[in-house]
């Protein structure tokens, strides 16, 4: 697991309304990219993930963006067009999440991030 730290604090989020991919630029200066598709699909919550085992893609579900909230100093609160808000994205999971250029030649990215 990621460690939370002070470089992992998101200190922009730009989420255009109507976009389909929020961006959020991190403490150190690396720009993560996020398609709705991947946060929606790995919504850490326990409806979405169940309560054991990794944490996987789970496909479906409403893929507008409605509001992004701040929880603690540790992670984001993403709202969903159908009333989905239980996931509790910390900023280690998101920095995991990236599918920047840079974050994606990494096979472990690659695997998370299925190619249709
Ligand atoms: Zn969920
Ligand atoms: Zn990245």
């Amino acid at each position: 697991m990621t460690q939370a730290s002070a470089k992992l604090t998101p200190i922009e989020i730009r989420a255009p309304r109507g976009g389909s991919t929020v961006e959020i630029d991190f403490e150190d200066g690396h720009k993560g990219v996020y398609p709705h598709e991947i946060l929606r699909g790995y919504c850490p919550c326990a409806t979405c993930q169940g309560h054991s085992g990794p944490i996987k893609f789970v496909p479906g579900g409403n893929l507008e963006l409605m509001d992004i909230a701040e929880v603690g100093d540790y992670a984001l609160c993403l709202t969903w067009g159908d009333g989905h808000a239980t996931g509790l994205y910390s900023f280690g999971f998101l920095r995991d999440l990236c599918g920047c250029s840079e974050c994606l030649p990494d096979p472990e990215a690659e695997r998370r991030f299925p190619r249709g």
